[in-house]
Protein backbone atom coordinates (compact mmCIF):
# COMPACT_ATOMS: atom_id res chain seq x y z
CA UNK A 1 0.00 0.00 0.00
CA UNK A 2 1.15 3.19 -0.81
CA UNK A 3 3.12 5.36 1.80
CA UNK A 4 5.67 7.40 0.08
CA UNK A 5 5.30 9.49 -3.03
CA UNK A 6 8.55 12.02 -3.83
CA UNK A 7 7.89 14.40 -7.28
CA UNK A 8 11.42 15.71 -8.63
CA UNK A 9 10.87 19.15 -10.18
CA UNK A 10 12.14 21.88 -11.59
CA UNK A 11 9.47 24.31 -10.39
CA UNK A 12 8.51 22.72 -6.64
CA UNK A 13 6.86 25.80 -5.57
CA UNK A 14 3.32 24.69 -7.90
CA UNK A 15 2.47 21.85 -5.39
CA UNK A 16 2.49 24.32 -2.43
CA UNK A 17 -1.28 24.90 -2.39
CA UNK A 18 -1.63 21.18 -4.26
CA UNK A 19 -0.41 19.40 -1.42
CA UNK A 20 -2.14 21.54 1.75
CA UNK A 21 -5.63 21.70 0.87
CA UNK A 22 -8.75 19.14 -0.20
CA UNK A 23 -8.41 15.22 0.45
CA UNK A 24 -4.44 15.39 -0.52
CA UNK A 25 -3.93 17.99 2.26
CA UNK A 26 -5.68 16.44 4.92
CA UNK A 27 -3.97 12.79 4.08
CA UNK A 28 -0.43 14.24 4.36
CA UNK A 29 -1.16 16.19 7.91
CA UNK A 30 -2.83 13.32 8.96
CA UNK A 31 0.19 11.23 7.96
CA UNK A 32 -1.62 8.35 5.71
CA UNK A 33 0.78 9.70 3.03
CA UNK A 34 4.52 11.06 3.07
CA UNK A 35 4.90 13.43 0.50
CA UNK A 36 7.62 15.36 -0.77
CA UNK A 37 8.25 17.50 -3.12
CA UNK A 38 12.30 18.26 -4.69
CA UNK A 39 13.85 21.00 -6.72
CA UNK A 40 15.90 19.02 -9.50
CA UNK A 41 17.77 22.53 -9.57
CA UNK A 42 19.85 21.50 -6.25
CA UNK A 43 21.18 18.41 -8.40
CA UNK A 44 21.92 20.58 -11.03
CA UNK A 45 25.44 20.58 -12.92
CA UNK A 46 28.29 23.20 -12.79
CA UNK A 47 28.56 26.59 -11.35
CA UNK A 48 24.90 27.51 -13.04
CA UNK A 49 23.25 24.17 -11.85
CA UNK A 50 22.30 23.22 -14.93
CA UNK A 51 19.28 20.85 -15.92
CA UNK A 52 18.97 21.05 -19.20
CA UNK A 53 21.09 21.25 -22.87
CA UNK A 54 20.78 21.60 -26.69
CA UNK A 55 19.77 18.79 -28.49
CA UNK A 56 22.41 16.32 -30.09
CA UNK A 57 21.56 15.79 -33.82
CA UNK A 58 20.15 19.05 -33.17
CA UNK A 59 16.52 20.65 -33.03
CA UNK A 60 14.27 22.95 -31.39
CA UNK A 61 14.31 23.69 -27.95
CA UNK A 62 16.41 22.36 -24.48
CA UNK A 63 16.22 18.51 -23.52
CA UNK A 64 16.63 17.72 -19.91
CA UNK A 65 20.29 16.48 -18.85
CA UNK A 66 20.59 12.89 -17.10
CA UNK A 67 22.57 13.37 -14.44
CA UNK A 68 20.35 15.57 -12.02
CA UNK A 69 17.40 13.16 -12.30
CA UNK A 70 20.31 10.37 -11.77
CA UNK A 71 21.91 11.99 -8.64
CA UNK A 72 18.28 12.94 -7.08
CA UNK A 73 17.20 10.10 -7.01
CA UNK A 74 20.22 7.71 -5.78
CA UNK A 75 20.42 10.65 -3.22
CA UNK A 76 16.81 10.30 -2.05
CA UNK A 77 16.96 6.27 -2.12
CA UNK A 78 19.53 6.67 0.90
CA UNK A 79 16.92 7.97 3.05
CA UNK A 80 14.64 5.32 3.22
CA UNK A 81 14.75 1.61 2.87
CA UNK A 82 11.99 1.03 0.47
CA UNK A 83 13.07 0.52 -2.84
CA UNK A 84 10.92 3.03 -5.18
CA UNK A 85 9.14 2.25 -8.12
CA UNK A 86 10.22 5.62 -10.48
CA UNK A 87 7.50 6.84 -12.85
CA UNK A 88 8.62 9.30 -15.79
CA UNK A 89 6.05 11.26 -16.97
CA UNK A 90 5.55 11.58 -20.80
CA UNK A 91 3.28 12.07 -23.31
CA UNK A 92 4.58 8.67 -24.92
CA UNK A 93 3.90 6.24 -21.60
CA UNK A 94 1.25 4.24 -20.86
CA UNK A 95 -2.00 5.87 -20.49
CA UNK A 96 -3.33 6.68 -16.85
CA UNK A 97 -6.88 5.05 -16.25
CA UNK A 98 -8.65 3.48 -12.94
CA UNK A 99 -6.69 0.04 -13.51
CA UNK A 100 -3.06 1.68 -13.72
CA UNK A 101 -3.90 3.83 -10.65
CA UNK A 102 -5.13 0.36 -9.00
CA UNK A 103 -2.11 -1.46 -9.87
CA UNK A 104 0.47 1.47 -8.61
CA UNK A 105 -1.34 2.09 -5.59
CA UNK A 106 -0.20 -0.97 -3.94
CA UNK A 107 3.69 -0.16 -4.51
CA UNK A 108 4.65 1.35 -1.10
CA UNK A 109 6.95 4.23 -2.36
CA UNK A 110 6.96 5.89 -5.81
CA UNK A 111 9.05 8.55 -7.30
CA UNK A 112 7.41 10.86 -9.91
CA UNK A 113 10.16 12.67 -12.20
CA UNK A 114 8.71 15.36 -13.88
CA UNK A 115 9.89 16.42 -17.26
CA UNK A 116 10.07 20.20 -19.13
CA UNK A 117 10.84 21.62 -22.14
CA UNK A 118 11.73 18.86 -25.59
CA UNK A 119 11.13 16.13 -23.04
CA UNK A 120 14.37 14.20 -20.81
CA UNK A 121 17.47 11.90 -22.25
CA UNK A 122 16.48 8.52 -22.93
CA UNK A 123 19.35 7.60 -20.38
CA UNK A 124 17.10 9.17 -17.63
CA UNK A 125 14.54 6.08 -18.64
CA UNK A 126 17.12 3.48 -19.23
CA UNK A 127 19.08 3.61 -16.53
CA UNK A 128 15.80 4.72 -13.11
CA UNK A 129 12.78 4.87 -14.54
CA UNK A 130 10.40 1.86 -14.50
CA UNK A 131 7.32 3.18 -16.27
CA UNK A 132 6.49 5.73 -17.78
CA UNK A 133 3.48 7.44 -17.98
CA UNK A 134 0.96 9.67 -19.73
CA UNK A 135 -2.41 11.47 -18.82
CA UNK A 136 -3.89 11.56 -22.01
CA UNK A 137 -3.14 11.83 -25.65
CA UNK A 138 -2.16 15.49 -25.96
CA UNK A 139 1.05 17.37 -25.02
CA UNK A 140 1.45 19.70 -22.00
CA UNK A 141 4.31 22.33 -20.63
CA UNK A 142 5.68 20.17 -18.54
CA UNK A 143 5.04 17.03 -15.92
CA UNK A 144 4.17 18.50 -13.17
CA UNK A 145 0.13 18.66 -13.83
CA UNK A 146 0.49 14.81 -14.46
CA UNK A 147 2.01 14.15 -11.25
CA UNK A 148 -0.67 16.17 -9.60
CA UNK A 149 -3.18 13.77 -11.59
CA UNK A 150 -1.16 10.51 -10.59
CA UNK A 151 -0.34 11.69 -6.38
CA UNK A 152 -4.40 13.02 -6.12
CA UNK A 153 -5.58 9.68 -7.93
CA UNK A 154 -3.46 7.52 -5.77
CA UNK A 155 -3.79 9.51 -2.38
CA UNK A 156 -7.71 9.26 -2.63
CA UNK A 157 -7.04 5.33 -2.95
CA UNK A 158 -5.27 4.79 0.42
CA UNK A 159 -7.68 3.55 2.73
CA UNK A 160 -9.18 5.73 5.18
CA UNK A 161 -7.70 9.12 3.70
CA UNK A 162 -11.98 9.70 2.45
CA UNK A 163 -14.30 10.62 5.11
CA UNK A 164 -16.74 7.94 4.28
CA UNK A 165 -15.11 4.08 3.19
CA UNK A 166 -18.35 4.27 0.95
CA UNK A 167 -16.71 6.96 -0.85
CA UNK A 168 -14.20 5.18 -3.53
CA UNK A 169 -16.94 1.74 -3.20
CA UNK A 170 -19.56 3.39 -5.55
CA UNK A 171 -17.89 5.95 -7.59
CA UNK A 172 -17.50 6.18 -11.58
CA UNK A 173 -14.82 3.49 -12.50
CA UNK A 174 -15.20 1.42 -8.95
CA UNK A 175 -16.46 -1.97 -9.21
CA UNK A 176 -19.63 -1.84 -7.54
CA UNK A 177 -20.70 0.39 -10.75
CA UNK A 178 -19.21 -2.32 -12.50
CA UNK A 179 -17.60 -0.27 -15.94
CA UNK A 180 -21.31 2.51 -15.89
CA UNK A 181 -20.85 6.04 -14.95
CA UNK A 182 -22.23 7.21 -11.46
CA UNK A 183 -25.47 7.70 -11.18
CA UNK A 184 -26.73 11.80 -11.26
CA UNK A 185 -26.46 13.56 -7.62
CA UNK A 186 -28.72 16.18 -5.86
CA UNK A 187 -28.33 18.55 -3.36
CA UNK A 188 -30.81 21.47 -2.34
CA UNK A 189 -32.97 23.23 -3.28
CA UNK A 190 -35.84 20.72 -4.59
CA UNK A 191 -36.83 23.11 -7.56
CA UNK A 192 -33.88 25.13 -9.02
CA UNK A 193 -35.47 26.96 -12.10
CA UNK A 194 -38.27 24.65 -12.64
CA UNK A 195 -35.93 21.62 -12.18
CA UNK A 196 -37.04 19.03 -9.48
CA UNK A 197 -34.92 16.59 -7.91
CA UNK A 198 -36.74 12.87 -8.46
CA UNK A 199 -39.17 12.28 -5.87
CA UNK A 200 -38.19 8.98 -4.96
CA UNK A 201 -35.00 10.50 -3.57
CA UNK A 202 -37.15 12.39 -1.07
CA UNK A 203 -38.80 9.13 0.04
CA UNK A 204 -36.63 7.82 1.96
CA UNK A 205 -37.54 4.38 0.87
CA UNK A 206 -34.13 2.91 0.63
CA UNK A 207 -34.83 -0.54 -1.42
CA UNK A 208 -36.74 2.73 -3.99
CA UNK A 209 -33.52 4.38 -4.07
CA UNK A 210 -31.15 1.77 -4.72
CA UNK A 211 -33.30 0.34 -7.82
CA UNK A 212 -33.56 3.91 -9.22
CA UNK A 213 -29.61 4.48 -8.59
CA UNK A 214 -28.66 1.22 -10.43
CA UNK A 215 -30.99 2.23 -12.96
CA UNK A 216 -29.42 5.50 -13.37
CA UNK A 217 -25.84 3.88 -14.08
CA UNK A 218 -25.18 4.36 -18.09
N1 LIG B 1 8.66 16.77 -27.08
C1 LIG B 1 7.97 15.80 -26.28
C2 LIG B 1 6.99 16.48 -25.32
C3 LIG B 1 7.65 17.26 -24.23
S1 LIG B 1 6.50 18.02 -23.17
C4 LIG B 1 7.22 14.84 -27.21
O1 LIG B 1 7.01 15.15 -28.36
O2 LIG B 1 6.82 13.76 -26.74
C5 LIG B 1 7.47 18.34 -21.75
C6 LIG B 1 7.24 17.43 -20.57
O3 LIG B 1 5.88 17.56 -20.14
C7 LIG B 1 7.42 15.94 -20.82
O4 LIG B 1 8.77 15.56 -20.68
C8 LIG B 1 6.56 15.32 -19.76
O5 LIG B 1 7.23 15.23 -18.52
C9 LIG B 1 5.42 16.33 -19.62
N2 LIG B 1 4.19 15.96 -20.36
C10 LIG B 1 3.67 16.60 -21.41
N3 LIG B 1 2.53 16.03 -21.83
C11 LIG B 1 2.29 14.99 -21.00
C12 LIG B 1 1.26 14.01 -20.90
N4 LIG B 1 0.24 13.98 -21.74
N5 LIG B 1 1.35 13.10 -19.90
C13 LIG B 1 2.38 13.11 -19.04
N6 LIG B 1 3.39 14.01 -19.09
C14 LIG B 1 3.36 14.94 -20.04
Amino acid sequence: MLNILRIITIFPNLFDSFSNIGVVGKAIQSNKVSLSVHDLRNFGVGKHMSVDDTQYGGGPGMVMRPEPFYKSVEFLKKSQNEKPYVILTSPKGNTLDSKKINQLSKKKCIYILCGRYEGVDQRVQDLIVDEEISIGNYILSGGEIPAMVIADSLIRKIPNVLGSSESTLNETFSENILGKKKEPVYTKPRNFKGLVVPEVLLEGNHKKIDDWRKKMRK
